[in-house]
């Protein structure tokens, strides 16, 4: 089985402070870090027992993962084992970087982005640099806020033309940018007005539940990061595998078999 995971345990706190993010300097107690510690190990488990499959797992943590040393650990875990293609993770890039030595660095990826309000522009780049100096794959971004335009443009000039900067519109007010804004950050990225409006997917082909899982720390799987409790958010062709639910547990019952199992 070829499949792209997407985890998401219950850490859900952050070193930095966005003002628009929920999890910003949220702390979390000894006993809260010990189970999200306690979650990831499990998945790591089980996704090392699947040696006939063919795995990518991206980590999207609710708030900054890579500061905890358990994440480290798992990324250099997934990445040496030969059925997994790709680990990658979402990150702030807070955290040393000696620890992807001990990676595979062709299968490790990071996920980077830049908080203009909280690290100067000049360590974030420095610590870019430090990847690229280690060998690891990565790609850099940042929310594109209007506070942060003149930000973003001195992102792009000063990281090598070949790192992809990606800007992460900024939707959840109505007609936030300017025709002229567009423009300009659609110099930097050029898929952005491709990702500065909604897209319809109720009903359109989609390898979510098939190729694609999101599993959270219980070990629950969702079709996506975006479905909750038994409620599809769109339809697989018809040539996938049809879900009566959404979610399928990896619990060591389910991770013996070859196929998830749905508890219905
Ligand atoms: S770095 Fe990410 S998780 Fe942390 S406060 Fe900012 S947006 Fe939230």
């Amino acid at each position: 089985m070829t499949l792209s995971i997407l985890y998401r345990g219950p850490l859900s706190s952050c070193n930095y402070a966005c003002g628009y993010c929920p999890f910003a300097k949220r702390t979390e107690s000894r006993a809260e870090l010990d189970h999200d510690r306690a979650c990831l190990e499990r998945f790591t488990a089980w996704a090392t027992a699947r040696t006939a499959d063919d795995l990518g797992v991206l980590f999207t943590p609710w708030g900054e993962a890579l500061v905890r040393p358990w994440y480290q650990q798992a990324l250099t875990t997934l990445t040496n084992l030969p059925h997994v293609r790709r680990a990658a993770i979402q990150t702030n890039l807070s955290c040393k970087l000696d620890w992807v030595e001990a990676c595979d660095r062709d299968a490790l990826a990071l996920w980077c982005t830049f908080h203009p309000g909280e690290i100067t522009r000049d360590r974030f780049v420095a610590k870019c640099v430090e990847l690229r100096q280690r060998g690891v794959r990565f790609s850099v971004g940042v929310v594109g806020l209007k506070e942060h335009l003149a930000e973003i443009d001195a992102l792009r000039a000063e990281l090598p033309p070949e790192v992809y900067v990606w800007v992460n519109a900024y939707k959840r007010e109505s007609s936030y940018y300017t025709p002229e804004m567009v423009a300009q950050l659609t110099t930097i990225d050029p898929h952005f007005p491709t990702n500065n409006r909604h897209h319809a997917s109720l009903g359109e082909p989609c390898r979510a539940g098939n190729q694609v899982i999101a599993v959270d720390g219980d070990g629950t799987i969702n079709r996506s990061t975006s479905s909750s409790g038994r409620s599809a958010t769109c339809t697989p062709p018809a040539s996938s595998r049809r879900c009566s639910t959404d979610r399928v547990r990896t619990t060591p019952a389910a991770a013996t078999s070859a196929t998830p199992t749905s508890t219905g």
